[in-house]
């Protein structure tokens, strides 16, 4: 055996009711103006947080939008700039988390995260920047939050069909670890908890988005599959979850939930310590259980769904292998192409001819 585990800095507050001490886990940091932001969608949200924060909110900033547009991260960092803010608090999804994370690695600020989805991004030192219809995303340590206060009161008012994808988001995170190169005996454990905790808690969701144990049994599988992210290295799924979300403006989560069960049935032949810690987990057939969790809850299977077609993918499969990403099975453009091909929907090629 040989591994190297990597520390976790982050300090992360959960339970139900743990929003009411955003200001006591600010005013540890020794922070006193403090910028909020949020998205447009979650302004009563960032609007609580400035009440729960009192005189440490400097302002709060509803601007985020999704793939971190590069002229909407550059005018948060010169709101933030403005108002001489010492640290930001982040409310919301990974749009609002990724906006924190520019003006945390812009101005030096601590990042505090409230997340309201399961996208993870609170956990990980990743940031992410679109620009020219090309998404690049990087590792530094000024945007690895230095608090999350996990709090799943704040998300039964996630509509189902968001809550489905944003899990579908998660669950790629646990695989993902579970085959990285630098996986270790600790994010295994996490990454198959975490699909477990996922794929038990999501259909009680579905079923009532107000069920508050569901809520904070699939905030949990979130956490967890964050943290994994956080600490290995993401393969050809994220990569392609990148591209196309950068190259076709697709939305992040929806495009993680129709790839994963192409991506795993791809890749798992190559991957057997995988494929048999995620068959525990999921207690059946990895990719008959993922599409059978994602047709139930009526997610969307095809790219076609999200709105893609494939004038592009040429294009977009040599930007994915190009350069090679850290995956068990090494994929060619060629391979790339056939996945998009198949995850596009089965015969649907809506490209001008
Ligand atoms: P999002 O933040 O855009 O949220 C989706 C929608 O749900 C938004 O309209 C938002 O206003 C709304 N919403 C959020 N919380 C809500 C709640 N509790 N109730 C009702 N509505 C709510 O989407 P997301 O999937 O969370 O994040 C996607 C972004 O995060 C992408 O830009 C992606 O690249 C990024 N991301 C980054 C990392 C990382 O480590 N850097 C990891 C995962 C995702």
């Amino acid at each position: 055996m040989r591994f190297t585990e990597l520390p976790r800095p982050t300090r992360v507050a959960f339970g139900a009711g743990r929003f009411a001490e955003l200001g006591e886990e600010v005013g540890r940091l020794d922070r006193h103006r403090v910028v909020v932001v949020t998205t447009p969608g979650r302004r009563a949200l960032g609007e609580r947080a400035a009440d729960v924060l009192g005189e440490r909110c400097a302002g709060v900033l509803a601007d985020a939008v999704e793939h971190v547009p590069a002229e909407v991260a550059d005018a948060g960092v010169a709101r933030a700039r403005e108002l001489d803010a010492d640290g930001c608090v982040a409310v919301g999804g990974g749009s609002a988390i990724g906006l924190g994370k520019a003006i945390a690695r812009d101005t030096g600020v601590p990042l505090v995260a409230v997340p309201t989805t399961y996208s993870g991004s609170e956990m990980t030192p990743v940031w992410g920047r679109t620009e020219d219809g090309v998404k690049a995303t990087g590792r530094d340590e000024r945007v690895r939050p230095a608090v999350v206060v996990y709090d799943p009161e704040l998300t039964t008012s996630l509509p189902v069909g968001v809550s489905v994808n944003s899990a579908g988001n998660a669950l790629a995170h646990a695989v993902e670890a579970l085959w990285a190169p630098d996986a270790t005996p600790v994010t295994r454990l996490e990454a198959a908890e975490s699909a477990r905790a996922i794929t038990d808690a999501l259909p009680r969701v579905a079923a009532d988005p107000s069920d508050p144990a569901a809520r904070a049994d699939l905030l949990y599988g979130a956490w967890l599959a964050g943290a994994g992210l956080a600490v290995t290295t993401m393969g050809l799924h994220h990569r392609l979850a990148h591209v196309l979300g950068g190259g076709l403006d697709l939305p992040h989560a929806g495009t993680h939930t129709v790839l994963l069960p192409h991506v795993v049935a791809w890749t798992l032949p190559a991957a057997p310590d995988a494929a048999a810690a995620l068959e525990r987990a999921l207690g059946g057939d990895p990719v008959a259980v993922l599409r059978g969790l994602f047709a139930d809850l009526g997610a969307p299977t095809t790219l076609a769904e999200l709105g893609a077609d494939d004038a592009s993918f040429d294009v977009l499969a040599e930007r994915a292998v190009s350069p090679p990403p850290a995956h068990p099975r090494v994929p060619t453009a060629a391979d790339v192409r056939g996945l998009l091909d198949e995850a596009l929907g089965a015969g649907v090629s809506t490209a001008p001819s």
